[in-house]
């Protein structure tokens, strides 16, 4: 079989114009993943650039410049998309400034002459958007390295044949570069196929990371929702169950939080619950789990005994006391009731909670504002001090 450089350019052509509607369908069904958006509308714009080339001299709008300069705009593109993908930023001036060099040395009469000019500067315009593309997608740490190095492959691939003319022209200065059109069309076809199927890959696996850190994550405070944690503390206990360590659970319930909403009304209930939630995360380890069981329930389970997860309670109970006097400019004086319960792993997540609430209770019971310990588990832990609010600190000192 035959074909002929037409037909070949045809074909990528036709292909390169079709994926890109693809893609730019799914961007519409995943607006969040914009590199979509971007590598669809790379491959319409490198298809108009070779619809402009074969109209050339034909249409009177289009300029000598124009084909080259979209098809550079087209891989700028690329390669901004792929820096999109890694969460780094679009670079509008380095995008545009193939286009900008190949309109700058067209104005030069003898490089607009020179077949082997142009064909050079072209090489090296593309070889370079596609090198940079690579270098973006080595980025992707996350898989394994036969993959990445397939990933990468493809825009290598494409870098090194588009380089084909300059080596030839340093190597063979007199050869005819008729026949490299062709091998152009053949790779840009390997390309189009091989950099859409990486996208669509990298899409999807990013939209159901999305998904599924939706569908972990408590929406008003950004901490596990009551599933997360559940999953996430049934993990700690089956990992400490194997070496029979300490695990404890802290239950906390805000205190008097009706009072508040009735007070200053549901949207600073809401800050409350915001500043409580960051209060919490910050006076953790990054060990241990923290989530919202929902309304002004919120849980944390940590490694260790009573008294560790004591030390841990009593901590938080004082930083959030701080932290409520004053609420989104309100007077508000918010508290935290804290229930602990210790068990030796593995356990059931359910009873150790339970035990906690009953602690909890207690707490509520004695006057809130306190860390309360499950007396079935941990009934020898030494309590640890309680931390006075400042004001309580001065008036004991007086
Ligand atoms: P206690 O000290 O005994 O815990 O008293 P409490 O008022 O905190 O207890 P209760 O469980 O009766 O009240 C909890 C309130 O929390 C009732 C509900 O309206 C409010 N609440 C639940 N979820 C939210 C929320 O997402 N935002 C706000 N602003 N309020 C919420
Ligand atoms: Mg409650
Ligand atoms: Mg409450």
């Amino acid at each position: 079989m035959i074909f002929d450089q037409a037909t070949l350019f045809t074909v990528a052509t036709s292909i390169a114009g079709l994926l890109g509607v693809f893609l730019l369908v799914l961007w519409l069904q995943e607006r969040n993943v914009r590199a979509l958006a971007w590598w669809g509308g790379a491959y319409l714009m490198g298809t108009s650039a070779v619809m402009l080339w074969s109209t050339q001299g034909t249409v009177g709008f289009v300029t000598p410049e124009m084909p080259n300069a979209f098809l550079f705009i087209a891989c700028g593109m690329i390669w901004n998309g792929a820096r999109l993908f890694q969460g780094r930023a679009v670079l509008p001036g380095a995008l545009f400034s193939g286009a900008v060099a190949w309109f700058l040395a067209m104005q030069f009469s003898d490089f607009a002459a020179s077949e082997q000019a142009r064909v050079v500067l072209s090489s090296l315009v593309v070889a370079l958007y596609a090198f940079l593309t690579a270098f973006e997608l080595r980025r992707e740490r996350r898989r394994d390295l036969a993959t990445r190095w397939f990933w990468i492959g493809i825009p290598l691939l494409h870098g090194a044949v588009f380089l084909a003319p300059v080596a030839q022209m340093l190597l063979l200065p007199t050869a005819s570069s008729d026949g490299l059109f062709a091998l152009f069309a053949f790779q840009t076809l390997i390309y189009v196929v091989g950099t859409a199927f990486v996208v669509v890959v990298m899409a999807k696996e990013r939209v159901a990371l999305v998904h599924k850190t939706a569908a972990m994550t408590d929406l008003l405070t950004g901490l596990f929702n009551r599933r997360a944690f559940l999953e996430a503390a049934n993990l700690m206990l089956e990992r400490r169950g194997r070496k029979s360590q300490f695990v404890s659970v802290l239950l906390f319930d805000l205190d008097k939080f009706k009072s508040i909403n009735d007070r200053f009304g549901h949207a600073i209930g809401d800050d409350a619950l915001k500043v409580f939630a960051s209060v919490a995360a910050g006076n953790v380890r990054a060990t241990d789990v923290i989530g919202r069981l929902g309304g002004e329930e919120f849980a944390a389970i940590l490694p260790g005994n009573a008294a560790e997860a004591g030390l841990v309670a009593e901590r938080l109970r004082a930083a959030f006391q701080a932290a409520g006097v004053t609420i989104s400019g309100h007077e508000i004086g918010a508290t935290v009731s804290i229930g602990v319960a210790s068990t030796i792993a593995p356990g059931a997540i359910d009873s150790l909670l339970a035990r906690a609430d009953a602690a909890l209770y207690r707490a509520k019971h004695n006057g809130r504002n306190r860390v309360e310990f499950d007396r079935a588990g941990s009934g020898s832990a030494p309590m640890p001090q309680r931390i006075p609010a400042p004001g309580q600190a001065v008036a004991a000192l007086q």
